[in-house]
């Protein structure tokens, strides 16, 4: 068989060359299952759901902590009413157990999906596993074993289901959906298991027992890779095993540049779970919290007790490091249905970020009292995305004066945080001396892609998206002259901070705080020592 390139988003760096092995898809089998009369099909649903949740119990029971807490989520959705309620409507009217649990449980995993938000789309992976299970009690068949060592293609692929392989050297996974933000994500970046995730439904063809390598880093899978593929993967498989063996050895140390000025390496959070795997003294704090995790649909924006809980869980996180919350910033390529505006031509130069929240006071004070309930609880900053003009920062701070006078009054325990500004439109970085904020952080991702005018969502614009382009670097430089100048912090916490060769770049521009992934961090620590080999 010819060489042939799959292209999907790495999920979890590695290199792996093994077999390939494809994990049967068990919800279309389900239709053709024979059914029973309603009454017993129902009771045969329900036992089965029972015993799903017993099998979790066990697999939980038997976890680590990391791995426990997103089977404890799974076991809480399955014994919810709400989620068997459709099956069992569809029993009632004559259909088999089997073929009505798929059915149910299908439309809901293609409603996660469909989702915008990146959160909400790896919860699809959950469900599957939920409906796999019970599709399996329902059959009486147990789960197939994968073989160790092989490169594991699916569909998508569950936390459970992850927990009860046994995954060896040249152990892989191949997703032809899923999320690098899922539960198994995290799971397979905790244990070092390489991960590509959107490969598209062609990966579901392929045989098993093929030869393959798959790229965590590049987000490849190379099915029948040829000599030259290989010769050329092996080396870079040598030149990724010295990385990581550096990067070990700096991810918990303070990060400092040869001469032992220090700086500041904080991490990026898109949620509460994906910091529960990890150990805090890796870094410096949080530089920014995606808050977009939690509103997922205007119908069910996330009230301000849950935003609140939330919030406090990252607190406890860190401890008394600090954490900066970012208010929500959807819009852009981030709508959130219901509450955005869908009518805009060109949405990345429309109402996203504190334009939306100015629009939408009343979500928006949701979320400031919610912050200023948690920030008691640790080191809490609030920042503002999109700031482009000094009033979108001079009506937010009305806004948050307004919140923390109503708590007063109220006898609400709370604190007023310290208020900064992403610097990410480039009429915030040309005329940064306009801005009275606490502090900022320069988000690179959009600086980039307004001051190259090439959108940061299509592919062939890739090469315009440099981070060290002068321009660029030189409205960072100025944004970090006017944090000296003023005594504010400056930090910069777009993806350009994670790339361990563009790091000298922002060192040389003066930045001294970064906030990067939470995989790149021991990276990031050796490129800033100047460990890393040009
Ligand atoms: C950025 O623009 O660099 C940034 C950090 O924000 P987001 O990627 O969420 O737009
Ligand atoms: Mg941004």
């Amino acid at each position: 068989m010819a060489e042939l390139r799959l292209h999907g988003r790495p999920a979890s760096p590695g290199l792996a060359f093994s077999k390939l092995f494809v994990l049967p898809d068990r919800s279309s089998e389900a239709a053709q299952q024979p059914s029973g009369d309603a009454a017993a099909e129902a009771g045969r649903l329900r036992r089965a759901i029972a015993q799903a949740v017993q099998e979790l119990e066990a697999v939980s029971q038997a976890a680590a902590e990391d791995a426990r807490e997103i089977l404890e989520f799974q076991i809480a959705m399955l014994s919810d009413e709400a989620l068997s309620e459709p099956a069992l409507a569809s029993i009632a009217e004559g259909e088999g157990a089997s073929a009505s649990w798929a059915a149910a449980l299908d439309a809901q995993i293609a409603d996660y999906e469909s989702a915008g938000d990146e959160y909400f789309r790896a919860r699809a992976a959950d469900l599957q596993d939920l409906r796999d299970r019970v599709l399996n009690a329902l059959s009486g068949r147990g789960t197939e074993a994968v073989p160790a060592g092989t490169v594991l293609v699916a569909r998508d692929l569950q936390p459970s289901r992850f927990l009860g392989i046994a995954w060896g050297e040249g152990s892989a996974i191949a997703l032809a959906a899923g999320s690098p933000t899922s539960h198994v994500a995290l799971l397979a970046r905790a244990r070092g298991i390489p991960m590509v995730v959107g490969l598209g439904a062609d990966v579901l063809h392929v045989a098993s027992g093929e030869d393959a390598m798959l790229d965590g880093e590049s987000g490849t899978l190379v099915i029948s890779p040829d000599a030259q593929t290989e010769t050329s993967a092996r080396k870079r498989n040598a030149d990724f095993s010295r990385r990581r063996e550096m990067a070990a050895a700096y991810a918990l140390k303070p990060a400092a540049m040869p001469g032992g000025e220090r700086v500041a390496v904080m991490i990026n959070a898109a949620g509460p779970e994906e910091l529960q795997p990890l150990d805090a003294s890796m870094c410096d704090g949080i530089g920014l919290v995606r808050s977009e995790f939690l509103f997922h649909d205007g119908a069910h924006l996330p009230d301000e007790d849950a935003q609140y809980k939330a919030y406090r869980r990252i607190l406890d996180w860190a401890g008394d490091r600090p954490v900066t919350i970012r208010t929500l910033d959807a819009g852009g390529d981030k709508p959130v249905k219901g509450l955005t505006l869908d009518d805009e031509g060109n949405p990345f130069l429309g109402t996203r970020g504190i334009r939306l929240s100015l629009l939408k006071p009343e979500v928006f004070r949701v979320q400031l009292r919610a912050l200023c309930r948690a920030a008691i609880h640790g080191n809490l900053k609030i920042m503002l995305p999109m700031v482009a003009v000094p009033r979108d920062l001079e009506s937010a701070r009305a806004h948050l004066d307004a919140v923390v006078a109503e708590l007063q009054v109220a006898g609400v325990a709370h604190k007023r945080p310290a208020l900064g500004i992403m610097v990410e439109v480039p009429a915030a970085a040309i005329a940064i001396d306009r801005f009275d904020a606490d502090f900022y952080s320069i988000g690179s991702n959009d600086l980039i892609q307004y001051v190259m005018a090439a959108a940061r969502d299509i592919a062939t614009l890739a090469d315009y998206a440099d981070a060290a382009d002068p321009a660029v670097l030189s409205l960072i430089a100025r944004t970090v002259a006017h944090g000296r100048q003023t005594g504010r912090e400056v930090s910069l916490c777009g993806d350009a901070a994670s790339d361990p060769a563009i790091v000298p770049h922002l060192l040389q521009a003066g930045l001294r705080a970064l906030s990067v992934s939470a995989a790149s961090v021991g990276l990031v620590k050796a490129a800033i020592a100047g460990a890393l080999p040009g």
